[in-house]
């Protein structure tokens, strides 16, 4: 009929306009990204993080939470060295800008939205101007801090209620910063068992006085945490009394949260962070790539701050012309060897580039050293690599042995996927043993790194670094080779080197490695520097 006719159309003429207003509307999402360490950002946060057009957020965010999209826009609404803070309306009217232009926005806030965060500002103002929002929780400091520092927040032994308040709302003054808050009941708070104060340690002095005057006693057992859960976390302790004093001598500031209470006491047992074998101290890390970042991992793991100074870049061979008839006899290979993860990236794109796919492989066998390596050959390429030898880290004693093994060397014809220069003498060795061929492809080209990073060369004539890790004697040259005259810098700091070669290039260089991993591989570098003893 007619008029069902029309009903149905304009229905689904609706339903196709709101379906259209929904995926072209915006929304900003609230996520808390915690008091610093990247790792306590919660999966919902970094699901939305995956998915926003832009990041709008203020300062002490973990670096590594900056750089984490590199195809989204950041932008920054916090303190900048000198000024003060956008307005608030002003960061409420981004978002709201940002949304109704149809953007998807995860406003990025330290810590926890809710908390001492202005979030409830900002979702008031979000909600009047009728954009979508969603907020998610995160670590708050104090969380953050009790974990990390070893001061549990409840604990039946010592409290059953603890209050979190602000040292910065000035009573019955409206402050640019937090607003007018609440006058706070000083007495009432003295009588808590637990405290713990946010944004406090400029009227740390004051606060206190207050406290003790109230009738909190002075010898309350106090705890400031500086820069919680990050790896320059500093904390001391005190007692209510003491504890302003305490924080002035060791130059304690923001941001930093201070802990009142008996639970305090339970750090000395507690401190796990503290406790790590490499707790304090600064390992610079010469290198990048998926097999350093395991690296950079242990390394945290054992508690150590990690800076890094890449000395090798890489980029694709531009020359194609070279390249293509040798990627057009791949499939008349036995076996194709692939010595790191980016000579397969590379592979990928050069086969790409020459209008090829993965076909071109043919039937060879893959020999994927280490075990990143074959996690990307089965990522990029979908091929999963038959032979994979261990990553010898340095040498290719690990790789010949295997292929030796499996019987991929006499008689067979194989082709090396690396960069210019890398696999030495491995072409050579293969032939001497017998291989009816081999061919080499350099996919991609490494080039020597033109400056160190201006935060590590800082560090470094801070006198700050511990300890230097060198995973090729090329990083070393390098690394000296920048230096220059400053390479004295380097007599005061240790050295690990990953195996003999590259302690042989640091001997020569007159910087003689101060350990050496036990088997020339990545995964023993880390312990190598736990394991030293002077
Ligand atoms: N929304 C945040 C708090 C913002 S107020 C949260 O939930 O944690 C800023 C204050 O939080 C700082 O002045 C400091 O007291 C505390 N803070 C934030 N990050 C911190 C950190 N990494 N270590 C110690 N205190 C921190």
């Amino acid at each position: 009929m007619p008029v069902v006719n029309s009903i149905g159309s304009s229905t689904s003429k609706i339903h196709e306009e709101t379906q259209k207003k929904i995926r072209s509307s915006g929304w900003v999402a609230l996520v808390g990204a915690g008091p610093g360490d990247p790792g306590l950002l919660t999966l919902r946060g970094k699901q939305l993080l995956d998915q926003a057009d832009v990041i709008v957020h203020d300062q002490l965010l973990h670096p590594e939470l900056l750089s984490y999209r590199t195809n989204a826009q950041y932008v920054f609404v916090g303190k900048s060295a000198g000024h003060t803070t956008l307005p608030q309306p002003q960061i409420e009217q981004v978002l709201i800008d940002l949304a109704k232009s149809g953007k998807g926005v995860v406003r990025l806030k330290g810590g926890d939205p809710f908390t001492f965060g202005r979030g409830g500002e900002e979702c008031q103002a979000l909600a009047a101007a009728g954009v979508r929002f969603e907020v998610v929780p995160g670590v708050t400091a104090a969380a953050g801090a009790a974990a990390y520092a070893g001061i549990p927040l409840t604990h039946r032994d010592t409290n059953s209620a603890v209050l979190f308040f602000t040292g910065h709302a000035r009573e019955g003054v409206a402050d640019e910063e937090t607003g007018l808050a609440p006058p706070l009941d000083w007495s009432a708070l003295a009588k808590l068992p637990a405290l713990v104060m946010y944004m406090g340690v400029k009227s740390l002095a004051e606060v206190l006085s207050k406290l003790l005057a109230a009738g909190l006693p002075a010898e309350t057992p106090a705890a400031a945490v500086q820069w919680a859960t990050w790896d320059k976390q500093r904390t001391v302790t005190a007692t209510a009394e003491s504890l302003a004093a305490a924080v002035a001598s060791a130059g304690i500031n923001a941001p930093a949260i201070l802990f009142f209470g008996k639970q305090v006491l339970l750090r000395d047992q507690l401190d796990w962070a503290g406790k790590r074998p490499l707790a304090g101290k600064t390992v610079l890390v010469t290198r990048t790539g998926p097999a350093s970042s395991d690296l950079r991992q242990d390394l945290r793991n054992f508690g150590a701050r990690v800076v890094e100074a890449p000395m090798l870049h890489t980029l694709p061979n531009p020359d194609l012309a070279t390249l293509a008839p040798l990627l057009l006899r791949l499939n008349a290979m036995d076996c194709i060897v692939l010595a790191s993860w980016r000579g397969v990236e590379s592979l990928k794109d050069q086969l790409q580039a020459a209008g090829l796919d993965v076909r071109a492989l043919g039937r060879a066998k893959l020999a994927a050293v280490g075990r990143h390596t074959a996690d990307a050959c089965w990522q990029m390429l979908g091929v999963r690599p038959e032979i994979v030898p261990q990553d010898g880290g340095e040498g290719s004693r690990a790789l010949l042995n295997e292929l030796q093994t499996v019987g991929m060397v006499t008689g067979k014809r194989l082709a090396l996927i690396r960069a210019d220069v890398g696999l030495a003498g491995v072409a050579e060795k293969l032939l001497a043993g017998g291989a009816a061929e081999v061919i080499e492809l350099p996919v991609y080209l490494s080039t020597p790194a033109s400056e160190i990073p201006p935060h590590a060369i800082a560090l470094l004539r801070a006198g700050e670094v511990d300890w230097i890790t060198f995973t090729s004697g090329l990083t070393a040259r390098r690394l000296i080779e920048l230096l220059g005259p400053e390479k004295t810098l380097l007599t005061g700091i240790k050295r690990v080197s990953i195996g003999p070669m590259t302690s042989q290039t640091l001997a020569e260089l007159g910087f003689p490695a101060t350990v050496q991993a036990a088997t020339s591989h990545m995964g023993d570098v880390a312990d190598a520097i736990v394991s030293y003893q002077p």
